[in-house]
């Protein structure tokens, strides 16, 4: 992108462009080239977004079930319509090959389309009561205004899934999106919903400078009208922010980071195998919270395991993520660099061995694959994500140890088990103790009806119309006739 398509940008707030006296910019992190220039928000701008949520609130509650299906489903197609800006806007923000960047536009047209209906769930109980002459129900109701904060990874569906859940069960919103992904992650939506017609103050949208999260978002937590905190990035910020948010007794949904093991039994396909490690590990660089981090290998297929699956990374293109071929780009930034090469080097040092990768262009970082970690090794521990692309493989002699061994980690979130034998494999899953379990998977298997979400360090709260738990409640009415 050059500097003649550069746009400086403000926050959507009631409904229109609101913009900001202050701009910083945002960068493409594969040749620092601008991509935009960001509105850096202010404590009162965010206000103002709240109070046009709060304000929009009792219409949209009340808006009937099938009005506010059209306008989901007006903003599916416009979605759909604009893939190829969407797909050029993710690779120059945010480093998104364009796979992965087709996918998110094709998932949040899913997800806009499925939540369309939601409205039309049952919305209540009728009860017995045990005092003779007195009727109970039991109604859901939603919450209010809900502020969410969103990533700068996965940054498209990711903004629109923090976006759509709560807006689809009633709720308005507020969103505050990554400093590193402003437009992917925030201000391309607001434009989107914009045009189909939502009305003013469903949606706001304020962005900010970095280093000034925390003060923008004083407004989300010091309002009485937001009701919700809607949090999707790391453990590291949600500890500050649940802390925030336990202050001023507002409910949260937390969808955090993972470790996501997987372990392949000496019955496993192989080949099938090698394939769901490779894209489990490497998509997006593995900057996804459900990157497989590290494998667990019967011993007896070990050596077969690692060459073939050396072999099928070390194929994987790498560079710009609009060039043709291309699955590997840049990571987001230099610190994600650093953290890589510390990881790797770390283990090294240890006495890993390094497979294939541990090279680094710029920010393009080869995919590593690391074997022989001792479990002093942080990475291999599983106490911190590693969000890049590192994988570490270990052999097994004993599947139960193994099995144990991958639980040993403070994350949740998802994990997978590779077997020839399903009933096996469905009774090990049975034990996991994570959001999300796939026999025969990869464990990144994102659909936008299935309920993703963690448990442990991984957090809490579940995605697809499951999502009725965490954005309503429920309210007891009763009627005394007689
Ligand atoms: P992050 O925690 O750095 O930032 C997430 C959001 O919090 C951003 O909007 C950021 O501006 C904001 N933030 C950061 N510090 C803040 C503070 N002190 N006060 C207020 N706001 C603050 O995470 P990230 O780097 O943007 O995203 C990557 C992380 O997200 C990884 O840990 C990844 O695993 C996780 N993630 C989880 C899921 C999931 O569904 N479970 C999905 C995507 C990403």
């Amino acid at each position: 992108m050059t500097n003649q398509t550069v746009t400086e940008r403000s926050h959507y707030i009631n409904g229109t462009w609101a913009p900001s006296a202050r701009h910083f910019d945002v960068s493409n992190p594969l040749d620092d080239s601008l991509v935009a220039r960001a509105a850096a928000g202010t404590r009162a701008e965010a206000d103002a977004a709240v109070a046009a949520a709060d304000q929009a609130f009792p219409g949209w509650a009340s808006l009937t079930p099938g009005a506010r299906q059209a306008l989901f489903l007006r903003a599916a197609d416009i979605t759909e319509r604009r893939h190829d800006d969407i797909v050029h806007l993710l690779a120059v923000e945010t480093g998104t090959g364009r796979a992965f960047a087709s996918y998110q536009v094709r998932l949040s047209a899913n997800l806009m389309r499925q939540a369309a209906s939601w409205g039309y769930l049952p919305c209540g109980d009728i009860l017995r009561s045990d005092t003779p002459g007195r009727t109970a129900m039991v109604q859901r109701k939603p919450l209010g205004v809900v502020a969410g904060f969103t990533p700068w990874n996965g940054a498209f569906f990711l903004a629109w899934r923090t976006i759509v859940l709560p807006m689809a069960f009633g709720n308005t919103v507020v969103i505050k999106p990554s400093e590193l992904a402003p437009v992917s992650a925030g201000l391309i939506q607001a434009e989107i919903l914009h045009e189909a017609g939502f009305p003013a103050g469903s949606l706001n949208v304020v962005t900010h400078a970095p280093g000034e999260a925390a003060a923008l978002s004083d407004a989300f937590f010091e309002s009485p009208a937001v009701r919700s905190i809607n949090f999707t990035g790391s453990d590291r910020t949600a500890r500050i922010l649940a802390a925030r948010a336990g202050q001023a007794l507002k409910r949260m949904v937390l969808e955090l980071g993972g470790y996501n093991p997987m372990l392949v039994l000496d019955d496993a396909d192989v080949d099938h195998a090698v394939r769901a490690v490779n894209f489990g590990a490497f998509f997006h660089q593995g900057q996804i919270c459900m990157n497989t981090r590290k494998v667990y290998v019967a011993q007896s297929i070990h050596d077969d395991f690692v060459a073939r699956l050396a072999e099928r990374t070390g194929g994987l293109l790498a560079g710009d993520p609009l060039a043709e071929g291309v699955v590997v780009g840049p990571l987001i930034n230099d610190a994600a660099v650093a953290l890589t090469k510390s990881r790797i080097r770390d283990a090294v040092d240890q006495g890993a061995t390094l497979v294939t990768g541990g090279t680094c262009e710029g920010r393009v970082h080869a995919p590593t694959i690391l074997t022989h970690v001792p479990d002093t090794v942080r990475a291999t521990q599983g106490c911190e994500e590693t969000f890049g692309p590192l994988l570490i493989v270990e052999a097994f002699d004993d599947a139960e140890a193994a099995f144990q061994k991958a639980q040993d980690t403070p994350y949740g979130l998802s994990a997978a088990i590779m077997t020839g034998d399903a009933a096996k494999g469905l009774e090990m899953a049975s034990r996991m103790d994570t959001g999300m379990v796939h026999v025969n998977g990869a464990t990144m298997a994102g659909e936008a009806s299935l309920p993703n979400g963690g448990v442990k360090d991984s957090g809490w709260g579940r995605s697809g119309h499951y999502a009725v738990e965490d954005f309503t409640e429920l309210r007891l009415a009763t009627l005394t006739h007689g």
